[in-house]
């Protein structure tokens, strides 16, 4: 016969007040188990005399027993009990019973393991239609949108700007500007956009477009360039800005989900769906660095189409890395840090993986180019 082994510890309730707890240990022989207490000779109970069966959450062993005229409950947290027993040499059908209770416990933790694998996939899927869903919810409510509706956001806004700023009238500014800009409409290809461009009366250094295709420079920006392919540059990565939907997606994103929800479902007839109001949130709502690359990447296709120089806006990130005034000015294609070197870096590689461009000249001698703005002193102009 086996010998028994080591004793195992355990909690034993009903020998004192109601509730107390004793520590003991416990050890299995052939025909009892046998509990050892603090101060107080041995206690058996036969196997016979007690039942057994999983405290709460199948966790523990529990026997319940009678001795000392009380009733008494030994609770053994031991994974190992049935072995335990097993080899106690106790009868076979003890054996039996405690086998019994060790599948269901067995079954219960699978159970448990089942559950917590169910219940870890649901937080998993709720965060991925969190982070996954609501782009794809966005993307649905942006194709929705009709561009005449896009033109009507960026109207509302477009006022706010030139009331703000005022425009330039200065119209052989005009004149030299059309002339960059008509190549980029015409090479841009997007038929769905009509462009219309406004200079700003500013020193403020930027240029930016809002959705439907209005599109503004300051004449700070044309005065501080001397090479009108600079500004094809930066005007190349506007117009993408618009045909990529880039503002409207921001507006979008920022209504919310009530409001692209309420777009896919019920287009833009819909009277809760208003964006209009929410145009003035356009110039908060700065473009992410994907979206500036994204820009940045289809611009130049524009620019190579025009025959416009592709270097001009990586010449114009030069030149905003070089004086970190015009960097503080420029808010819109510089709005991302770090900007100007790593952009006009990677533009740089993909002018260098492809043929030379065909560069057709400008008619415009821009550095003999009157630019100043009929409402600004002179001393603004170098
Ligand atoms: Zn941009």
């Amino acid at each position: 016969m086996a010998e028994p082994r080591s004793e195992l510890p355990a909690t034993l309730f009903g020998l004192g007040e109601k509730g107390e707890s004793t520590p003991v240990r416990v050890r299995f022989l052939p025909s009892a188990i046998e509990i050892t207490m603090k101060d107080q000779g041995p206690l058996r109970l036969t196997y016979g005399s007690v039942t057994m069966e999983l405290g709460p959450d199948d966790e523990f062993w529990v026997f319940k027993g009678h001795a000392l005229s009380k009733d008494l409950l030994i609770y053994i947290n031991e994974d190992s009990l049935p072995d335990i027993i097993r080899s106690s040499g106790a009868h076979p059908s003890v054996i039996e019973r405690i086998d019994k209770l060790a599948s269901a416990k067995e079954a219960h933790s699978s159970g448990q393991k089942v559950a917590l694998a169910l219940f870890v996939l649901f937080i998993v899927v709720f965060l991925a239609g969190i982070y996954a869903g609501v782009p794809i919810l966005l993307d649905m409510a942006v194709d929705r949108i009709p561009v005449d509706w896009e033109v009507s956001l960026g109207a509302a806004a477009a006022g706010d700007i030139t009331r703000n700023y005022g425009e330039c009238t200065n119209t052989e500014l005009y004149t030299a500007l059309a002339e960059v800009t008509d190549r980029l409409v015409a090479a841009s290809g997007d038929q769905r956009y009509t462009f219309n461009f406004t200079i700003i009366d500013t020193n403020m250094v930027n240029a930016f477009a809002l959705p439907g295709g209005r599109m503004f420079v300051t004449y700070g920006l044309l005065n501080v360039t001397d090479d009108p392919h600079e500004v094809a540059g930066v005007l190349g990565h506007e117009m993408a800005h618009v045909t990529e939907r880039h503002g409207l997606r921001n507006v979008v994103a920022n209504a919310g989900i009530r409001i692209m929800v309420a777009i896919i479902m019920s287009g833009t007839d819909s009277d809760i769906v208003d964006l209009v109001p929410l145009a003035g949130q356009l110039s908060a709502l700065a473009f992410s660095r994907e979206q500036e690359r994204d820009a940045d990447a289809v611009g130049l296709e524009v620019l190579y189409a025009a025959r416009l120089d592709p270097d001009g806006l990586p010449r114009f990130f030069d030149r905003l890395a070089a004086d970190d005034t015009l960097l503080e000015d420029f808010m819109e294609v510089a709005s991302t840090h770090p900007v100007s070197a790593d952009r006009a870096t990677e533009i740089r590689s993909v002018i260098s993986s492809r043929p030379a461009p065909t560069i057709a000249p400008l008619a415009t001698d821009w550095s003999t180019l009157e630019k100043r703005c009929t409402s600004l002193p002179v001393k603004g102009i170098p």
